[in-house]
């Protein structure tokens, strides 16, 4: 899955880069602190998974039910 290369975070108003990307599966940034818009809601990663949140980066990951 290319699930990073769909990301859209980089576009995103709150987003600080430190190297990471695709907050949904890999939960919080580590410099990513304010929460100034988040583009998820259009993300085509979000749309194809059906992940309902928002603001991974500050809030953690998807969680998946098992
Ligand atoms: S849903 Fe959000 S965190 Fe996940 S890949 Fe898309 S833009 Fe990035
Ligand atoms: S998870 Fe949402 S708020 Fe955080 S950088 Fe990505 S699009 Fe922006």
């Amino acid at each position: 899955m290319e699930k990073k290369g769909k990301c859209v975070c980089p576009v995103c108003p709150s987003y600080a880069d430190c190297g990471q990307l695709a907050f949904c599966f890999t939960g919080k940034s580590k410099c990513i602190k304010k929460e100034n818009g988040c583009m998820c809601g259009g993300c085509p990663v979000q749309i194809e998974n059906e992940f309902k949140g928002l603001y991974y980066c500050t809030r953690g990951a998807v969680k998946t039910k098992k």
